[in-house]
């Protein structure tokens, strides 16, 4: 991968430095700046930290370790001796803290979001055995609307598809009929927010059991998942957690559901005892009853690897970081062309955004390639979005810049 720097910009940039000045100056003044050192990216610009962040600069070093330590070491004994069944429940439990949520309740069982997904919403469905409706939103990410179809047919129940506004007054209008809903903190395409607490108690006032997907929120907005009162949540663990590609997902069960979930992925790492190898599904009393079976255990230490230091730096000032850098890139879009900041499809507001925002363009496709190829990764979404992710802890304002002024170029060759 070749780097760029700001000399490569053919011309001068219309606001005579002024914008490089103002960068500087807001990454000096924060100190979260200095953390996109630890990743590596090669001088790219990693706007699409929504599906896919860089490596941080330490995990060859934590595989070697893992391979010549615990692995070589204790072979099949380190199950036990070297904690890697736990891995599931005690990463489990670190993500507990980006979301919220008292320890005991999130898991990574090791499957994709989309499995986990099936097994949450089955298992809402069967809480509420005798209501024939799953409600789902239209803009919901594909998997979601397609596992949704999947477990209505299993299950014989009616998925209902309504738009953003349909879907709160089908539940005012029809609450009474809903088994399950699947919500989504965070719209794919706009970064639009919806509010987890006022839709979970719309959906408990009519007995709906709700599952939230946090795909596009985990790491970069704060949730509150014990005190917006959360039935079930799953989430992706490569998106900006940044557990690497194709990461494991994660399933949150409140404590007060957990004795009567039924999840229909009964592996034996859900049983009460998987070691006894009975002959029966007993399943485990806590949050280990959404394990499945032998977990991935390379991927958990990524994972693992990768939570630290959202963690240390704490889910309140990731926010805050990205939402600055996020209105530093209108800021500099709306110097250098309005225009453009005329396409924008999110919220104006950030406090109605999550940590990406969307601009409407032709040839989409074409303007995230030209990008890729001047060192800015974003990504085209069908017909006609480019979306701009703000990952926190390795995105600076100089590169916000430098993306503005690359996506100035892309825009006018792709014409
Ligand atoms: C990214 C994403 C997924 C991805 O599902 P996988 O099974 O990991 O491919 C699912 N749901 C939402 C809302 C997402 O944003």
């Amino acid at each position: 991968m070749t780097t760029h720097s700001e000399s490569e910009t053919t011309t001068a940039p219309p606001d005579g430095g002024l914008l490089l000045d103002e960068a500087r100056h807001r990454d000096g003044l924060d100190p979260l700046s200095a953390r996109a050192r630890d990743y590596v990216t090669d001088g790219t610009v990693h706007l699409n930290g929504n599906s896919l962040g860089p490596p941080r600069a330490g995990l060859p070093g934590e595989f070697e370790n893992f391979v010549r330590g615990p692995w070589a070491r204790s072979q099949v004994q380190g199950w036990f001796r070297e904690g890697w069944l736990d891995l599931p429940r005690t990463i489990g439990d670190k993500l507990a803290t980006l979301l919220g949520a008292a320890p005991g309740q999130v898991v990574v069982p090791g499957e994709t979001t989309s499995t986990t997904l099936f097994n949450a919403l089955v298992a809402a469905c069967r809480l509420r055995g005798d209501r024939p409706v799953l409600l789902v939103e239209a803009a919901s990410f594909p998997t979601d609307l397609y596992i949704a179809g999947s477990v209505a047919r299993l299950l014989g129940r009616e998925l209902v598809v309504e738009s953003r506004e349909g879907f709160d007054s089908f539940l005012s209008r029809n609450g009474s009929r809903v088994a399950a809903v699947v919500a989504a903190p965070v719209d794919f395409r706009t970064g639009e927010r919806r509010e987890i607490r006022s839709t979970t108690a719309l959906c408990h006032a009519v007995g709906a059991v709700v599952v939230w997907d946090l795909s596009h929120a985990t790491g970069a907005l704060p949730v509150e998942l014990d005190t917006e009162d959360v039935d079930l949540a799953i989430g992706c663990g490569y998106k900006y957690v940044g557990g690497g590609p194709g990461a494991p997902a994660f399933l949150y069960v409140a404590s007060r559901l957990q004795p009567a979930v039924d999840f229909p992925l009964s592996g034996w790492h859900g049983h009460t005892s998987p070691f006894a190898m009975g002959p029966t599904f007993e399943p485990a009393p806590g949050i280990d009853r959404g394990r499945t079976g032998t977990p991935p255990v390379l991927s958990l230490v990524a994972l693992n690897h990768a939570l630290d230091p959202l963690i240390e730096v704490g889910i309140h000032p990731l926010r805050r970081r990205s939402r600055d850098l996020g209105e530093f890139f209108l800021e500099c879009l709306e110097s250098s062309r309005p225009d453009l900041l005329g396409q924008l499809v999110s919220p104006r507001d950030p406090d109605r955004r999550g940590g990406h925002l969307a601009l409407r363009v032709p040839d989409a496709e074409k303007v995230e390639e030209a990008l890729a190829g001047r060192g800015v990764l974003v990504d085209s979404r069908p017909p006609d979005l480019i979306r701009f992710a703000f990952a926190p802890l390795y995105v600076t304002h100089e590169q916000v810049l430098r993306a503005v002024r690359e996506l100035d170029h892309a825009v006018n060759g792709a014409q």
